[in-house]
């Protein structure tokens, strides 16, 4: 059992829910004809970053649909702000983060090399959940979703020396074997670049009105073993991230996961927006009775704040609130 269990405070900030994939269980794309459909205005955005650096958050998570612009309505929209692209876009708002003294950690999807290098100044650490290497009914019609390509964007952001979040979502049409095949992939990545800071083990949880709607959860037996495999096959640097609004965490940390994630005080988890953030001072009496001590982090794991895998425009605020040790200090 470790003696801490980590976690960041964050705002989460779903920019656009218009993406050019149409994965089986996904509850959260619009098109951009739907009445739902939503793109974050500036000052929308604004407002809840003054609201997180309120609340002593210290990440800005920036998720989205994927490539929207591939929908000539949605480029119209991005174009009419006066952006040639939603990734010039995120840019702004990445750098407006910085200025409410927020660390942006962005999710765009899949991207090309000169994309993530132009993101990688204002982003403390990137994200991009491989999900499987198997190739599923539930990612037809997803692009986006086509194993190379998310390999390709995990293995440029190493050669960028980008501190990365992937994860598995579980659950979804995939076996064991293709479970240990993506785990594989993603330490052979680490091994070569060494980037990789957490991987997420994520269960697959039905929406209404999706394809996927009657497809049953995974069991909490095959999460756990899907935590105890992943703890077997990854380097023990590569911390295993479990969502606590998703999963019954404290049995999970017995397999060896050591994370809960970004929990946000301010904002909803807008892709599972059923599912609860615990509060964190519950999530410490939890984890106090199992022996176990709460620490906040960074954006950034601790290790590479320590080896300085950051810009320099976001060296004043990730040294500001680290501690010695890299952690979330008591600023
Ligand atoms: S890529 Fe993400 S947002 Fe787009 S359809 Fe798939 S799960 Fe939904």
């Amino acid at each position: 059992m470790p003696d801490h269990v980590t976690f960041s405070r964050n705002v989460f900030l779903p920019i656009t829910n218009v993406c050019r994939n149409r994965c089986g269980y996904c509850g959260f794309r619009r098109d951009p004809s739907h009445p739902e459909a939503n793109l974050m205005a500036i000052d929308e955005v604004q407002q809840i970053l003054e609201g997180g650096a309120r609340f002593g958050c210290t990440e800005a998570l920036f998720t989205f649909g994927e490539m929207p612009e591939e929908h000539p309505a949605f480029k119209d929209r991005i174009n009419e702000l006066g952006y040639s692209s939603v990734i010039d876009y995120l840019i702004e708002l990445c750098e407006i983060a910085i200025g409410f003294g927020l660390l942006p950690h962005s999710n765009p999807g899949v991207l090309s090399f000169s994309d993530l290098k132009r993101l990688r100044p204002v982003n403390a650490s990137m994200g991009l959940m491989l999900e499987t290497t198997a190739i599923l009914p539930a990612h037809e019609g997803s692009p986006g979703k086509i194993p190379s390509e998310r390999i390709r964007t995990i293995s440029d952001s190493g050669r960028l020396k980008i501190p990365f979040t992937t994860g598995l979502l579980i659950g979804i049409g995939e076996s064991m074997e293709d479970r240990i095949e993506s785990l594989t992939v993603v330490r052979d990545l680490h091994l070569r670049y060494g980037h990789i800071q957490e991987v997420i083990i994520q269960p697959f949880s039905p929406k209404p009105d999706t394809a996927m709607a009657d497809s049953p959860e995974p069991s909490d037996q095959e999460i756990a073993d899907t935590v105890t495999t992943a703890r077997r096959i990854l380097p023990d640097e590569i911390t295993i991230q479990v969502p606590p609004n998703l999963t019954g965490f404290s049995d999970l940390i017995r397999c060896g996961a050591s994370d809960l994630g970004g929990i946000s005080p301010y904002t909803i988890d807008w892709i599972n927006p059923e599912a609860k953030w615990p509060r964190i001072a519950e999530l410490e009496s939890e984890l106090g009775r199992i022996g176990i001590r709460l620490k906040e982090r960074l954006p950034i794991y601790p290790q590479y704040v320590l080896n300085r895998w950051y810009d320099s425009g976001l060296a004043d605020l990730i040294e500001r609130y680290s501690d010695e040790e890299g952690f979330r200090n008591g600023d």
